[in-house]
Order: C-alpha cells, then sequence, then structure tokens
C-alpha cells in the first residue's frame, strides 16, 4: 500500500534565507535519497515555487539521479501568470523540460479560487489538462483549491472527470470560519474524490506549538514531534491518499519518515489532546498566516508580508519582554524590503492571498509592534 507521505517542495533547503532561488542541492540530495530510501514516493513541486526554481531543483536532485519508476512527480499550472490560453501549452512544454521528465504522474490546476476559476474557464484549461491526459503526459488530473466549500462543490459537479483534489486540511483550519477545512473535505468525500492534503502544519506553524499545548502532546508521547501530530491528523481522515510535508532540512525527512513508515491513525484519547491543543493555540495565533509568499509578488512596496507576520506572531507568543530576536530579524528584513508602515494599502495582496487574511489591516499591527521599536543599544 502506498505511503502517505508527499515530499512537499515549496520550502526547499536555501543557502541565503533571503534568497528563494538559492536551493542548497546537496542539502537537498540528501533529503530526497533518504525519502526514497524508506519507501516513500510522491513529490510534489510547482512552476511558481521558489521563484519558478522548484522544478529544476527536483530535475537535478530526484529525477537525473533516482529511476523514474521509483517515484511520482506532481507539478501545477497557475493560470494566473498567464495572459492567453495558449501560453498553457508553452508553460507545460516547459515544465516538462524543467522537471526532465516525459510525463507527470500528478498535474494540478493551481490554486482554484473564485477568481482562478473564471480564469481557468476563459482559458478552458481543464480540457486542456484532459487533452494532456489524453496523450499520455499526465497520469492524474487534478486541482488544488482554496476557497469556499460551496465553490469546491460547484467545480467538482462540473469537472467530474478530476481525478484528485488537493485540499488545506489541518486541525487548526478544521472549523476555522475564513478556510473551513471540514466543509470543503465533506464536499470531496460527497464527490469520492481521493484527496491530497497541502498545509497539514499551516506552514510550519503546527509544528512549532505553544508550550502549553506542546506540554499536552509531550506527556502522551515523549518522543513525538508536534508536526507529527498534525501529519497524523490529516492521514488519518479517510479517503486522504497522501499528506504533503513542505520539508526544509534532512531532520524533517527522518521525523516525518519515522512515524509515517508505519503509520496508524490517531485513537480517541490523541483526538482529544488535538482539540485541547487547538483551543490553546487559537487564543495565541495573531495572523494565521501559512507564509505561501503568493501575496508579495505584486506588492509595490517590496514588504515582505509573510516573514513579517512570523515575527509578529513569535513577538506576541514570546515569553520574554526583553531583548526581542524577532526585531532583529525586523531590521534586518527590513535594509532590503518596504517596512509594514510602507503599505499604501492598494490591496494587491489581499487579492491573492489564499487564506483571505486582512492583510493590510493586519501590517498596521505588525508596524505598531515593530516600526518606531529600537534595539537595546548595550
Ligand atoms: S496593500 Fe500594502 S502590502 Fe499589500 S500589496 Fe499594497 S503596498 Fe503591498
Ligand atoms: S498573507 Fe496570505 S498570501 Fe501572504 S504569505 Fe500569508 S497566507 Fe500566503
Amino acid at each position: 500500500m502506498p505511503k502517505k507521505l508527499g515530499f512537499g517542495c515549496m520550502r526547499l533547503p536555501l543557502l541565503d534565507k533571503n534568497d528563494q532561488k538559492s536551493i542548497d542541492t546537496d542539502h537537498l540530495n540528501a533529503m530526497v535519497d533518504a525519502f526514497l530510501a524508506r519507501g516513500f514516493t510522491y513529490f510534489d513541486t510547482a512552476y511558481v515555487y521558489h521563484a519558478f526554481k522548484s522544478e529544476e531543483a527536483m530535475r537535478e536532485a530526484l529525477v537525473k539521479r533516482h529511476k523514474r519508476e521509483d517515484f511520482t512527480l506532481a507539478t501545477k499550472l497557475l493560470t494566473r501568470i498567464l495572459k492567453s490560453a495558449a501560453e498553457q501549452e508553452t508553460v507545460f512544454n516547459e515544465q516538462l523540460a524543467k522537471c526532465g521528465v516525459e510525463y507527470f504522474d500528478y498535474y494540478l490546476v493551481h490554486n482554484i479560487g473564485a477568481g482562478s476559476y473564471r480564469q481557468a474557464r476563459e482559458f478552458d484549461t481543464f480540457a486542456f489538462v484532459a487533452d494532456k491526459k489524453r496523450e499520455g503526459r499526465i497520469k492524474h488530473v487534478g486541482m488544488s483549491f482554496h476557497d469556499t466549500p460551496e465553490l469546491l462543490d460547484e467545480v467538482l459537479a462540473a469537472h467530474p472527470e478530476l481525478d484528485f483534489v488537493q485540499l488545506q486540511l489541518n486541525y487548526i483550519d478544521w472549523d476555522n470560519p475564513g478556510i473551513q477545512s471540514r466543509r470543503c473535505y465533506e464536499i470531496a468525500r460527497k464527490h469520492g474524490k481521493p484527496i491530497v492534503v497541502m498545509e497539514p502544519c499551516k506552514g510550519g506553524s503546527l509544528a512549532l506549538v505553544p508550550e502549553k499545548a506542546e506540554k499536552l502532546m509531550k506527556a502522551y508521547h515523549p518522543d513525538a514531534s508536534a508536526a507529527s501530530w498534525a501529519i497524523r491528523f490529516a492521514a488519518s481522515l479517510e479517503g486522504v491518499m497522501t499528506v504533503l510535508s513542505g520539508m526544509s532540512a534532512l531532520g524533517h525527512v527522518l521525523d516525518n519518515t519515522s512515524y509515517m513508515a508505519d503509520f496508524r491513525p490517531l485513537n480517541e484519547e490523541e483526538h482529544r489532546i488535538i482539540d485541547r491543543v487547538t483551543g490553546i493555540i487559537n487564543e495565541d495565533t495573531a495572523v494565521p498566516c501559512t507564509g505561501c509568499r503568493y501575496c508579495e509578488a505584486g506588492c509595490p512596496k517590496k514588504i515582505a508580508i509573510s516573514d513579517y507576520f512570523a515575527l509578529y506572531n513569535s513577538a506576541k507568543r514570546a515569553t520574554s519582554a526583553n531583548f526581542s530576536s524577532q526585531l532583529v530579524y525586523y531590521l534586518n528584513l527590513a535594509l532590503t524590503h518596504g517596512k509594514a508602515g510602507d503599505c499604501i494599502d492598494c490591496q494587491q495582496c489581499e487579492k491573492a492571498c489564499p487564506q483571505h487574511l486582512p492583510i493590510t489591516g493586519r501590517l498596521k499591527d505588525v508596524a505598531q509592534q515593530f516600526d518606531n521599536a529600537s534595539l537595546p543599544t548595550r
């Protein structure tokens, strides 16, 4: 039976954490080798990940160094960045070349929501990918989805040909009114679609939970990581085909594969612990940003939105009122990016945010936290 853990290629190891293109090839090779050696096969990349470099990185680390039958590769087509329907063919061929493959095992229409669905209809994207499947260039066609359960129902009803759907499912978004993970899951099940889970750890935030929550988890499983609870939660759901984990270090691969090699669904007591942990985290997270960075490409002020939110969340969780390492990082980032207070309220970012976050309002909070603060001189 295929193992339910996929290697997400959106947060690969970097040589320079401020440069998404600076993928650490040696480190990535070791991660890919370890993942395959432990019997896992599913890799998930996309045209736009790592400033358009993730697919090439996977060609070098995976495709060129391993037999084609030993892995499955998923990638995605983002209609938002295309100017015409004809560009779909160009990008698709470019993706085959960038990945160094003759076919994709899984191919997804990327990030379907109200706006991108309109565009996909305009470009006839679903027919385009169906043609590629007929030509043998794609084995399984799907979509990744970030919008309401009502729209998911509409799209799945209109496209029964889709082989699977990729959804954001994690315990913190399960009943989150902005994301509605539970209802989206139920819609996918109603349509009988196998589910690939993305963001099981909510952009890594569920790998680092508040101390109070961690204590609850450790009391039950002293050696299990917080991430293991989040990934097992998603993998325990019926109909889930694989759970993607965006791994950035060999340690993540070794940890994830250790408990997913012989996967056990959560038991009732573990579910009760997750419920309590959810309550603690909800009290504690200021801005539920996943770090996907979709918002940043169009920002005229080059504001490091996701990094600022991550720092803001950490600052809000910090137990020490003295030295703030978050402020150090913030000031460093602000040397090469706009500060939070430089936002001109143009709303570009909010249109791109799959989490529907009120980014401009929250940047005002970030500005208040950091923009006028200074580091102690001694
Ligand atoms: S609203 Fe602010 S953060 Fe968003 S894109 Fe415009 S300037 Fe950038
Ligand atoms: S603000 Fe939204 S789009 Fe930007 S990184 Fe966070 S979740 Fe992604």
